[in-house]
Parts: C-alpha cells; sequence; structure tokens
C-alpha cells in the first residue's frame, strides 16, 4: 500500500510539441530533473517524464509526454494528444522558421487535442541573446490574439523554466477544481 505522502490527487498529462531542435527535450529534462544537455540524443522509446509536485495543498503528477523525435516525419498520432489537458508549443527564438510554424502546430492541436487544452507558448533558447531572431513584442501580441500563454524560456540557464510549466498547471488546475 502506498504511503499518505504517496497519494496523488491529480494527473495532469502535458504534451510539448514544436519544431525539431527547438528544445523540447531539454526543457523536459530541466523541469523534471534539473538536468541540460548541450548533445542532446534523441529520444526514441522514451515516452514521457513525470514530477510531482504540491499545488493548492493537492499533490499533483506532472505527466509530460515529448515527441521522441517524430514531429521530424510528421508522425505525431492523435494518442500522443489523447488525455492532453496542457500542452508546451515551443519555437527557438533564434530560428526564425520554428516561430513561422507556430501556426501549423496550433492547427494540430485543433485536430487532435481536446478543445479546451490550454496552451503555453515558449520561445525557447533565451541564453542566445545576441542570436535573436524573433521580436518578443510581435510574439506578445500573436499570443494575445490566438488567446495563448506565453513566455520566453532558456532549459540551458534554466530561466523562466519553472514559472512557464507553473502557470499551465495552475491554469489546468483551475479548469478541473
Ligand atoms: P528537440 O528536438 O526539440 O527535443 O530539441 P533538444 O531538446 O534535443 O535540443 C536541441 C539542441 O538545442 C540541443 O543541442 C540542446 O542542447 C540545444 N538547446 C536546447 N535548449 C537550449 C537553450 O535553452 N539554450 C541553448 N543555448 N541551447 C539549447
Amino acid at each position: 500500500a502506498k504511503s499518505v505522502e504517496e497519494v496523488i490527487d491529480y494527473v495532469f498529462k502535458i504534451v510539448v510539441i514544436g519544431d525539431s531542435g527547438v528544445g523540447k527535450t531539454q526543457l523536459l529534462g530541466r523541469f523534471t530533473k534539473d538536468e541540460f544537455f548541450f548533445d542532446s540524443k534523441s529520444t526514441i522509446g522514451v515516452e514521457f517524464q513525470t514530477r510531482t509536485l504540491l499545488l493548492n495543498r493537492k499533490r499533483i503528477k506532472a505527466q509530460i509526454w515529448d515527441t521522441a523525435g517524430q514531429e521530424r516525419y510528421r508522425a505525431i498520432t492523435s494518442a500522443y494528444y489523447r488525455g492532453a489537458l496542457g500542452a508546451m508549443l515551443v519555437y527557438d527564438i533564434t530560428k526564425r522558421s520554428t516561430f513561422d510554424h507556430v501556426a501549423r502546430w496550433i492547427d494540430e492541436l485543433r485536430a487532435n487535442a481536446d478543445n479546451s487544452i490550454i496552451v503555453m507558448l515558449i520561445g525557447n533558447k533565451s541564453d542566445l541573446t545576441d542570436k535573436r531572431a524573433v521580436s518578443t513584442a510581435d510574439v506578445v501580441e500573436f499570443a494575445e490574439e490566438q488567446g495563448l500563454f506565453f513566455s520566453e524560456a532558456s532549459a540551458c540557464s534554466g530561466e523562466n523554466v519553472e514559472s512557464a510549466f507553473l502557470i499551465l498547471l495552475e491554469e489546468i488546475y483551475a479548469m478541473v477544481s
């Protein structure tokens, strides 16, 4: 039997999506294990990672799914999105094309995920300030129009990673509780 401390009140499934190379796996590693790797190996086989945290006095298990490289072949199946309450949609602030594809990822969410899914748009690699190719102001406006939460973050330095996941989890909690 599980001890009282291990009792989980909620499991929240979150999917991480966005173009290949934007830092999805590293953001997940930063949030669940406080790890970061410059040479990230492909994550074939790893489906999700979890982190349990206390939110509003409830034990919440965040079950965060990684695409495991399938986005390269546009082979993400609807099973990936099934039951997801939240999505982290990631682009790379140093690579304009990854932001240009955000609209396509939103279409993918609309087609496959629940209508009520809460979406957090993340401009990752905010540590690479000299290489910035996407202005923050443009994205703030875009996110407002689309009804998305938005934060820039860096899996490398850790900046804003925790807060972005926490905002998403709190919004999910507010929706389900
Ligand atoms: P994925 O394909 O979206 O899962 O991307 P990865 O997590 O595998 O990251 C792709 C590459 O970008 C790796 O070499 C990472 O080390 C690097 N990377 C990821 N996040 C950051 C970041 O915040 N800053 C910097 N400088 N590099 C990053």
